[in-house]
């Protein structure tokens, strides 16, 4: 239900493109903060299966929409049918939040990067020249290895395919420092190799994420080292498997939540201009969590 007053012809819209949208915590985190700022805005999910994502963007426009956020599985591919991209978007190769103009034109931006770093920094983390270990070569690896480079970390990928990661470092060579990076097949030994020498752990993998909380790519046998810290994208559960293994050995964790929150202020400001109520979004998304 929209908790900001009744909507009317001057009503702005925003959504969130993605198929399936019915687990997205969006609409509750945007439209508590539209509420809190006292906007007449909402946001709706909006399901688009692949076939129709490139009809959806002019749709966008034509039915007056502000913009919207993107969602799995079309990140990647609504680069192609945006009007402008961003620097980060073009570097990352992925969009999550539209911005469509007064003239109709659809800017793509990436605000999944800035929401990464921002979610380290308010746990007090510094990763600048640090040596980071990220786990994954998908579209948010990508925003987090071009985040991670940007501030100056060294970064190891590990990837189940490495064929995958080889990819996301020719595709990330124009805009960061071919010495910033490598990558490694993801298997145990390389794990406990890489990991002994990491100051960050980031795992970018939907392994350990609702229904499957039990799971984590960290073996059993392997002690974690207390002094990686732990981040975990996931948040559906909020401790997942892996952060309890990093919290049990005394090592500093990060949830995905702070991430989620932080790239959805950095959309909101994107579409409105306004700072976002970050306190606010953040307890939408925990009382989310907690109806499940
Ligand atoms: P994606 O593009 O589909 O990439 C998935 C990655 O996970 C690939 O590297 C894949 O490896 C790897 N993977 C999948 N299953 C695996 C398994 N069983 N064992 C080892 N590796 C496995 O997905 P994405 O868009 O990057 O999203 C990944 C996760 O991040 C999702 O859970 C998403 O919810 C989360 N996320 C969170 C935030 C946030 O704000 N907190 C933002 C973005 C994404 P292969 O290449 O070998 O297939």
């Amino acid at each position: 239900m929209n908790p900001v007053k009744g909507i009317d012809g001057q009503t702005r819209l925003v959504g969130v493109l993605g198929w399936p949208v019915e687990h997205t915590f969006s609409p509750a985190m945007h439209n508590a903060a539209f509420a809190a700022l006292g906007l007449d805005w909402i946001y709706l999910p909006l399901p688009v299966p692949p076939e129709r994502l490139e009809s959806a963007l002019p749709g966008l426009a034509a039915l007056g929409f502000r913009g919207a956020n993107v969602t799995v599985p079309h990140k990647q591919a609504v680069s192609r049918y945006v009007d402008d991209l961003s620097e980060g978007a073009l570097a990352i190769g992925a969009v999550n939040t539209i911005v469509v103009r007064e003239d109709g034109r659809t800017v793509g931006y990436n605000t999944d990067w800035r929401g990464f770093l921002a979610s380290l920094e308010e746990t007090g983390f510094d990763s600048a020249g640090r040596r980071a270990l990220v786990l994954g070569a998908g579209g948010a690896a990508r925003a987090v290895v071009y985040g991670l480079a940007r501030i100056g970390a060294q970064v190891v990928i590990l990837n189940r395919t490495l064929a995958r990661a080889k990819a996301l470092l020719e595709h990330l060579a124009p805009a960061v420092p071919s010495s910033a990076l490598a990558v490694r097949s993801l298997d145990a030994s390389a794990l406990a190799e890489e990991a002994a020498r990491a100051d960050l752990l980031v795992q970018t993998t939907p392994v350990g994420m609702w229904p499957h909380e039990g799971e984590s790519l960290w073996p059993d046998s392997l002690p974690w080292p207390s002094h990686l810290v732990a981040c975990d994208l996931v948040y559906r559960p909020r401790e997942t498997e892996l952060l309890r293994r990093a919290r049990q050995a005394g090592a500093g964790v990060v949830d995905g939540l702070g991430m989620l929150v932080h790239q959805g202020g950095l959309a909101l400001q994107l579409w409105t201009g306004q700072a976002a109520p970050l306190h606010v979004m953040r307890a939408a998304c925990v009382q989310a969590l907690e109806v499940g």
